[in-house]
């Protein structure tokens, strides 16, 4: 039985190809320098509140000297740097990291530390799920706090956080596992920023957190079934390790490295240079067209209103400005459309004046609005055809 984490969903939430290529077939990650110095920065302090519960209290220059003593072993040119800056910079903003987080909380007495880097077990009816809580504590007797360090740049929002999901499920767990805890607060520490973010969830919000998560896991085991695992780029593809094989990102990624005298004569890029111009020039031109035919248009009717035609001859062609009036029915945002779907059912006529609507049905399918049941039903009417469509976007790689 596969057992779940906060951070596979999440991969699978943000792209399930990338999903595909490391959870399931399971190819080796590339390290990039914000993973490793994360690593580090976590490891560090991990060693500070250790030594706390051994009665030691680190120096900040023990601390710090450890960090760097690890970033010096551990250092190898495969790390990926995809930023304009340096190994260097990076190596400074973790040390920054926990220079201001010590000097903030020295002496480290807001609360008793329970557990570090605590493995906890989560069951969600039947789906397991387990994950690494960096600290564990107590800040009075009953009052548990789950605390997550994060070296990222960016700076949550409150809304994001009650949606976060990995230190909610930690919650759960904790919970579960200890009777003691009355209450459980949720400590992100920001470390870039120097600041602190807390939450405390009411039932309700675990509960739908649960749900979510749960409807989560079944959309990705769906997804398993079916072998489907879509491409979904993002502003995240450049920090990806599978941006060589993708194939949304391997022909930008060939391109941007190559010099910029020689990639245009790469194929794919003078088939799509190519792509590109016509289809240019195909609405330039059709827009001049467009425009023209448009004007002429009106001075037609202006010309068969003012001579009373209803025919006008050319000299091969003839002409028929038709006046007509377009029948409305109430649109499904009118309060009477219901009643005339219903009064269409009971005269028994729906099935010969109604169509089905395949964009909406599949647009339903995929937003999980329906029934795991429901889906497997509707899914045995479905028919597949292969197509393609061509999207031309802007250059950026
Ligand atoms: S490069 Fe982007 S689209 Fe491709 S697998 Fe990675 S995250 Fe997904």
């Amino acid at each position: 039985m596969t057992v779940y984490s906060s951070s596979r969903l999440s991969a699978f939430e943000k792209c399930p190809r990338q999903y595909k290529y490391a959870y399931i077939e399971r190819l080796p990650r590339k390290v990039t320098v914000e993973a490793f110095m994360g690593t580090l920065v976590h490891e560090s302090l991990r060693k500070l509140y250790q030594d706390l519960m051994h009665a030691r209290l680190d120096s900040l220059e023990e601390i710090l000297s450890y960090y760097h003593d690890m970033w010096e072993k551990n250092w190898t040119d495969d790390i990926r740097i995809v930023k304009e800056y340096s190994a260097e910079n990076y190596r400074k903003i973790g040390a920054a990291c926990i220079s201001d987080y010590y000097n903030r909380y020295k002496p480290f007495n807001q609360s008793r530390t329970l557990a570090l880097e605590k493995k906890i077990k989560i069951d969600l009816d039947g789906y397991r799920l387990h994950g690494y809580i960096d600290r564990l504590a107590e800040s009075a007797p009953g009052c548990c706090e789950i605390h997550d360090y994060k070296t990222s740049q960016t700076l949550p929002m409150r809304e994001h956080l009650l949606g976060d999901r990995q230190l909610a499920l930690y919650q759960i767990g904790v919970e579960e596992t200890w009777d003691f805890i009355e209450q459980t607060d949720l400590v992100w520490h920001y470390l870039v920023h120097g600041k602190e973010l807390r939450i405390r969830h009411g039932r309700m919000a675990l509960e739908r957190l649960k749900s979510d998560t749960i409807a989560l896991i079944e959309r990705l085991e769906r997804a398993v079934d079916e072998d489907d695992f879509p491409a979904r780029e993002s502003e995240l593809c450049p920090w990806c390790s599978y941006r060589e094989i993708c194939p949304t990102q391997k022909h930008p990624a060939k391109i941007s490295k190559m010099p910029s005298n020689t990639y245009l004569n790469d194929p794919g890029v003078k088939l799509v240079d190519e792509y590109a111009r016509l289809m240019e020039e195909k609405q330039r031109y059709m827009k001049k067209i467009e425009d023209e035919l448009e004007q002429l248009r009106e001075v037609i009717i202006a010309f068969a209103e003012r001579e009373g035609l209803e025919v006008i001859q050319g000299s091969h062609k003839r002409l028929r400005v038709k006046k007509t009036w377009r029948v409305l029915y109430p649109t499904k945002k009118e309060a009477t459309r219901r009643e005339l779907d219903e009064l269409l059912k009971k005269e028994g006529i729906w099935m010969d004046v109604s169509d089905l609507n395949p964009y909406a049905l599949n647009k339903a399918l995929a937003c999980n609005q329906l029934s795991r049941e429901l889906v497997e039903k509707i899914k045995r009417f479905q028919r597949l055809e292969e197509s393609y469509k061509l999207y031309l976007s802007t250059h950026k790689s």
